[in-house]
């Protein structure tokens, strides 16, 4: 087997989506079949699917996940998970997240104000942040198919 990535569940076609659909995305795991994939889902572990969606905000805390039903600061289960995933697989060496998610994305997830304004568009959710914390190397999936062509086809 090749070296383990941690990647968001949805992207390998596991419906963990908020409404329950996924995010299967086949060039992405064309690029990835060398790899052992090792899914993850934070908030369907947490919170269950389907579920109601949440927005990074940033708060005195730091950067919270809170829930756009309840208000509810839903973080510590989050980083709980986040923790724990890379506790049991200490030899992740890329993490693959899902782009914009306020759990999974890696650069790409919006942060707001209390007042729903946008602060960033180029912030990490909770889960991509454990991995860069963690000094895992750490992409977010469309820049990763980005920065990884396929080979042209050359008709020989
Ligand atoms: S982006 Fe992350 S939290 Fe959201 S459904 Fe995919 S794996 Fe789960």
């Amino acid at each position: 087997m090749g070296k383990r990535v941690a990647i968001s569940a949805c992207l390998m076609g596991k419906r963990c989506r908020y409404d329950a659909s996924d995010n299967r995305d086949s060039k992405l795991l064309g690029k990835l079949e060398s790899y052992e994939l090792i899914p993850f889902c934070p908030e369907d572990f947490c919170f269950g699917t389907p579920r109601p969606t949440m927005d990074l905000i940033e708060t005195p805390k730091g950067k919270r996940a809170i829930s756009n039903l309840t208000g509810a600061d839903l973080s510590e289960p989050l980083m709980d998970y986040a923790r724990r995933f890379f506790e049991t697989y200490p030899d992740i060496e890329l993490f693959i997240g899902k782009d914009r998610s306020p759990s999974c994305g890696v650069c790409s997830a919006r942060l707001y104000d209390r007042q729903k304004r946008l602060l960033s568009s180029s912030q990490s959710g909770l889960m991509a942040q454990e991995a860069i914390d963690r000094g895992i190397e750490s992409h977010d999936a469309e820049s990763f198919i980005a920065a990884n062509p396929s080979p042209p086809i050359t008709g020989d």
